[in-house]
């Protein structure tokens, strides 16, 4: 045999090796590995420990709600969300006129009329006319509102803008301690309605969106753009420059004035401003993955902490709630709150429950019972 024809032969065996069929350890040697293939979004966890799963059907003491919205379109719907709160143990609710686009604050009064015991209005401040005489204005309107039986304003909203959420004209550019609205919020004191103000969203939301994102799966659709408008501490300063500058007015910074990463840093403005409260409202799952930080947040801070819920009306959606606040369950899953994260009860002592549940709501709204 010629050299050349050895050579050809060795050559065509070696290729006949390469494409021999796999055996199956060297298939599941080449195979993608679930670690390179399972992506973060489609992570959908199955509990496996053998752990107690409480059902809470009913709130343990009676609930006044602080943060909900006009969600109905109907007086029927009306009827079956108060026979929700029934079930739940909801007392009554704040529907918050100003943060839903909807129907003007005069057709929510007369909407829920027949069922004006179970819910509390909020209403907006008018920033139709920003000059002097259009403030006065508007603190008359406030004033109207409040004979009306609005018991509070809000929820006013800044994300950086300006408060976004105002009816019928957003207040753009109009922050919580813009001096012109000083004499609404002076008003605000006078008629003895708190001011309840989403302020910023959650922290993981301000971050880059890559790998080191402990919030990514949820922040990168919550992402926020603060190019052009103020960041998350330019805010949070907003925030405490009013508070401190209307020291007779009360403001609720909603969902936990979106610092639960930092609790000792809320704690701190808490110490130091006995005008501002916060509600627990939509934030399950940005207090329940901390719950050994958070349940210590809230006994320690149980004057200043108050239930609130802002995700609609359905028994579920409430009884998440209750059972993160009252039992002693551990490593969940609520995929609705869209984090990958698992989460853990806080199992609130009773006192402490009955304080965020109904005391401190009906304290500052003057309503004793
Ligand atoms: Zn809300």
């Amino acid at each position: 045999m010629k050299k050349t024809h050895s050579l050809f032969l060795l050559a065509a065996l070696f290729l006949a090796a390469c494409n021999a069929p796999k055996t199956a350890d060297e298939a599941a040697e080449t195979a993608p590995s679930p670690a390179d293939t399972v992506l973060l979004k489609d992570f959908s966890p199955v509990v496996v420990d053998n752990l107690p799963v409480t059902y809470v059907e009913r709130a343990k003491f009676d609930i006044i709600d602080m943060h909900s919205h006009d969600y109905v379109e109907s007086a029927e719907d009306i009827a079956k969300w108060c026979k929700t709160m029934d079930q739940v143990g909801v007392l009554n609710t704040a529907v918050m006129h100003c943060s839903w686009i909807g129907r003007p604050f005069e057709e929510v009064v007369e909407l829920y009329a027949p069922y004006k015991d179970r819910f509390r209005f909020w209403c907006c401040f008018d920033y139709s006319d920003m000059s002097e005489a259009g403030i006065q204005k508007a603190c008359e309107t406030l004033a109207r509102y409040h004979e009306m039986g609005a018991v509070g304003v809000g929820e006013l909203g800044d994300k950086g803008e300006g408060d976004l959420y105002a009816r019928p004209v957003e207040g753009k550019d109009i922050h919580i301690d813009d001096p012109r609205i000083k004499p609404l919020i002076a008003k605000c004191a006078e008629l003895k309605m708190p001011i309840s103000i989403h302020i910023a969203e959650p922290y993981w939301m301000y971050l880059p969106m890559d790998a080191t994102n402990d919030g990514l799966v949820n922040a990168v659709t919550w992402h926020v753009d603060t190019t052009n408008c103020l960041g998350y501490n330019q805010l949070v300063q907003t925030f405490e420059n009013a508070v401190r500058e209307n020291p007779n007015t009360i403001f609720i910074a909603c969902h936990y004035l979106n610092m639960n990463h930092d609790l000792p840093r809320l704690g701190a403005l808490l110490d130091k401003y006995p005008n501002m409260y916060i509600d627990i409202a939509a934030r399950v799952a940005e207090s329940a993955h901390t719950p050994r930080a958070t349940r210590e947040f809230l006994i320690k801070y149980q004057d200043r902490i108050l239930f609130g819920t802002d995700n609609g009306m359905e028994p579920d959606m409430y009884r998440n709630i209750l059972r993160v606040l009252e039992t002693n369950d551990e490593h969940f899953y609520i995929p609705e709150y869209g984090y990958h994260w698992a989460l853990s009860a806080f199992n609130l002592p009773d006192e402490v429950l009955k304080k965020l549940y109904h005391d401190n709501a009906a304290r500052i709204l003057n309503e004793y019972r």
